[in-house]
């Protein structure tokens, strides 16, 4: 087993096991060159299963998901302490060994799949609770797509109660909540959360576990969230500045009322001068 000390893995390695895996996967071709057969056939996960799995783990640890859970605008779901462990990881601190050996894992088997994430603005906090893990969680549901009895229910919308392995989800990202698509095409017309009636914008509308093209969408969004977020920080800060401006206006007005009023004071103290004489 590599990374249990001495190995230090190259990219030049995960490229070149990723072919292999792509190699292994295509029976067109035998692995020495030429053609074996002229079809090509291509492994797959089953959609259920590989769904119900991404509800439950962490896309970035690959273990099972724990609260508070965050998305990435790529609508990926995370466990938040894998995150800020990845972030520090990629700072260069680790808080152990075995955070080492995670981040070499997750670099190993992801390539370049999280170099969105390069700080916590790049997370939104969800409103998700994560099923409780049990024996085999990671295994999901039956082929026949029946429930499995050893597996917790999944998330259902409040609002449709659609199952989260079998419709489209999105989750809002000014407040977080979570819900089928229909719900929010429904019950959220009017730009407010059904749950907790925060505003969102179109935007703010991040499908959760996207399918391919969706993913694609929220990647070319990806650049203008960046400016988006600076706007808003510039944006509060300037609000910040404006504050302290209007402060030192007002204690300059006051301070020319005090000038005023010691002026009238002495126009006052010099009138009975006048009067004596
Ligand atoms: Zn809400």
């Amino acid at each position: 087993m590599g990374l249990d000390g001495g190995t230090i893995i190259s990219r030049n390695d995960v490229l070149r096991g990723q072919c292999w895996d792509l190699n292994k996967a295509d029976d067109s071709r035998s692995t020495r060159g030429g053609a074996v057969r002229g079809t090509f056939k291509r492994r797959k996960l089953d959609a259920a299963t590989s769904k119900v799995t991404k509800w439950t783990t962490c896309a970035l640890s690959g273990q099972p998901l724990t609260a508070p859970v965050v998305a990435c605008f790529l609508g990926r779901v995370y466990s938040k302490q894998s995150v800020l462990e990845w972030l520090l990881a990629k700072a260069g601190t680790f808080a152990d060994d075995e955070a080492l050996h995670r981040h070499m894992n997750v670099l190993r088997e992801s390539g370049d799949a999280f170099d969105h994430i390069t700080s916590m603005k790049d997370v939104f906090p969800l409103a998700y609770e994560p099923p409780a893990p049990t024996e085999g969680a990671a295994v999901a549901t039956a082929a026949d797509g029946s429930a499995d009895p050893t597996l917790p229910a999944p998330f259902t919308c409040p609002i449709t109660e659609a199952r989260c392995d079998r419709h489209p989800f999105v989750a809002l990202v000014p407040c977080g909540h979570v819900f089928a698509e229909r719900a929010i095409r429904e019950a959220g017309k009017d730009g407010t959360c059904p749950s907790c009636s925060t505003a969102f914008a179109e935007e703010d509308v991040v499908p959760l576990l996207p399918s391919e093209e969706q993913e694609e969408r929220l990647r070319e969004l990806l650049p203008g969230r960046r400016k988006q977020a600076k706007r808003r920080r510039k944006g509060g800060r300037e609000q910040q500045q404006q504050g302290e401006q209007q402060q030192q206006q007002q204690g300059e007005e006051r301070q020319q009322g005090e000038e005023r009023q010691q002026q009238q004071g002495e126009q006052r103290q010099q009138q009975p001068q006048q009067e004596e004489q």
